[in-house]
């Protein structure tokens, strides 16, 4: 436990995505309040995979909406999880 560098609170998608970028240089603990990861709002959404169209162009969020697509379904073809397009 002494070597453990980050503690990320919260197992939902945003921790889990800060946790496994971090680990991939050091130790990070995960804490959940829940038996399991992702049963807050991570697994309560409505399934869609944001496009950026409603948000102004070339905003932050657009922009972030776009990239994050392209990352999503990059991550998915890797680890192989099914999704519709
Ligand atoms: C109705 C609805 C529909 C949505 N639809 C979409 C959609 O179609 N597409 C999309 O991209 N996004 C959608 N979103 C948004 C998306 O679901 C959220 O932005 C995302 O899930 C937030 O993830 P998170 O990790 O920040 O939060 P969460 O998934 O809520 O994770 C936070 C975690 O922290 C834990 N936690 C909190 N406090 C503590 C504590 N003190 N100790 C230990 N653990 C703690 C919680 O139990 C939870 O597991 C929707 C949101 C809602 C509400």
């Amino acid at each position: 436990m002494e070597h453990i560098e980050t503690l990320v609170i919260g197992a939902g998608a945003v921790g889990l995505a800060i946790a496994a970028t971090l680990s991939e240089q050091q130790e990070v603990i995960v804490i959940e309040q829940h038996n399991h990861f992702g049963e807050h709002t991570s697994s309560r959404n409505s399934e869609v995979v944001h496009a950026g169209i409603y948000y102004p162009s070339n905003s932050l969020k657009a922009q972030l909406c776009v990239q994050g697509k392209a990352l999503l379904y990059q991550h998915c073809q890797t680890y192989h999880v099914p999704i519709k397009r």
